[in-house]
């Protein structure tokens, strides 16, 4: 265990997006960093649960680039052969079964032409070349995109943890947050189980817990809790690691090759929320149950497409808490309210894919005088400074989360 310092950035939170910001501040040469995570390793909480994959086309410009950012940052993490993200540039085919959803996938194409991003509008006899396993008939439109892919989350995490450490970042486990120390209406540091230490700035990155940190500095924030699932099949002929990652969004489901079968995961219609201030600081959100009628509906809804596949066992389902956001941005960015705390959450299950361009726009957010129109809009100050309800926020954030291929 490391000794507890003081230091110029504390980060609470060694999830995929904790992690990812360390690394970003210390790629922009601000290495003065302590990393603070309650359990023995990084990315144990929701991290640990991700379906690990990562696909760059977005309705708009300035998202579509931070997924891109990240792709990036994937690819040179891959190259230490010491500790991977376990990257697999693999492509992803994003299949349409309406004209509607054709119109939107045309209109995502032309926001990637706008930064770069290769896309390309494939007929259903080139997408069977590419996952022969799945079954294009029935598609309206399919948009392949060869950079996508997928990785393991947790590689994620210990990459980044990795290659931080080797740029001087201490990251000290099995250490608790108890409380945010301030003076004069700025952070001075944190109070943890382990004493205390003073700093610049505070990033809180602590995934379901965010709220509760934030709280400890006067800043109320909806971050709400909201229950994905997915399930992995026991190994299935056909679905070889270098097979693509697929959406149906008219299905509402996603999925990709893992540990020889597929993952199959999907948005419910009804999410299943938790109020934060159902539980505290030193509490969990309630356990995940594996929810079978929920998963089980995923796999008749995916039947259709699954052409001569046929499901075998499910060895094992994936399930958490990820955050969401009553208007599902993220929450990235200083508060008005406390100055030096820094906020990294609310990532509306983007949090594995996007943690490193998350990471740049906390350093943006830091280090640049005039922070760009984007990071602006992702500024905890849009909650600070307006009013609204618990009840409305539990019932927008599960709105973003049901409507999440929404067109
Ligand atoms: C089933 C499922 C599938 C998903 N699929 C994908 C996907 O394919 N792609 C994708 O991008 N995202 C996906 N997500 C979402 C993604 O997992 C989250 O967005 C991401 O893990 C959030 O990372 P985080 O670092 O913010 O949170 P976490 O991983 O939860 O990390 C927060 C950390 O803070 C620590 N912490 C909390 N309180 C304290 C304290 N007081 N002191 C010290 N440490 C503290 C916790 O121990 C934890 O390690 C999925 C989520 C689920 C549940």
């Amino acid at each position: 265990m490391i000794p507890l310092s003081d230091a110029e950035f504390i980060i609470i939170g060694g999830g995929a997006v904790g992690c990812g910001v360390a690394y970003s501040l210390a790629r922009a040469g601000k290495t003065d960093v302590l990393l603070i995570e309650k359990a023995a390793d990084v990315a144990q909480a929701t991290s640990a649960q991700g379906a690990g994959l990562c696909g760059q086309p977005r309705p708009t410009a300035e998202r579509t680039r931070l997924a891109m950012h990240s792709v990036h940052t994937f690819r040179e993490l891959q190259k230490d052969p010491k500790v991977q993200p376990e990257w697999h540039e693999v492509g992803s085919l994003r299949l349409a079964l309406t004209e509607k959803r054709a119109q939107e996938f045309r209109q995502l194409k032309s926001v990637a032409d706008e930064v770069g991003l290769e896309t390309e509008l494939i007929h259903p006899g080139s997408a069977a070349r590419l996952c022969p396993s799945l079954d294009f008939k029935g598609a309206t439109a399919i948009l392949w995109c060869p950079s996508d892919g997928y990785m393991r989350p947790y590689a994620v995490a210990s990459s980044y943890a990795y290659q931080c450490r080797k740029l001087g970042v201490r990251i000290a486990t099995d250490t608790t947050v108890e409380n945010i120390l301030t003076e004069n209406g700025r952070v001075a540091g944190v109070a943890t189980n382990r004493g205390k230490a003073a700093c610049r700035y505070v990033i809180n990155a602590a995934g379901a817990h965010a709220y509760h940190l934030a709280r400890l500095a006067g800043i109320e924030l909806p971050i709400v809790p909201v229950r994905h699932e997915y399930y992995v099949t026991t190994p299935l002929a056909g679905w070889t690691p270098e097979l693509p990652c697929f959406r149906v969004p008219d299905l509402t489901l996603y999925g990709r090759p893992c540990e020889g079968g597929l993952l199959l995961g999907g948005w419910e219609p009804k999410a299943l929320n938790t109020d934060p201030r159902s539980f505290d600081l030193a509490g969990e959100p309630p356990p995940v149950v594996p929810d079978w009628e929920v998963l089980n509906h995923f796999e008749k809804q995916f039947a259709p497409i699954l052409g001569q596949t046929r499901i075998s066992e499910k060895a094992r389902v994936g399930r958490g808490w990820p955050t969401f956001t009553p208007d599902g941005r993220f929450i990235i960015g200083e508060s008005r309210r406390m100055k030096g705390y820094i906020m990294a959450g609310g990532c509306n299950a983007h949090g594995i894919s996007g943690s490193a361009g998350i990471g740049r726009l906390v350093v943006e957010s830091i280090l640049e005088k005039n922070p760009s129109p984007y990071l602006h809009s992702l500024s905890p100050d849009r909650f600070t400074e307006t009013s609204w309800t618990w009840e409305q926020a539990r019932v927008q954030a599960a709105h973003v989360y049901e409507t999440y291929y929404g067109v």
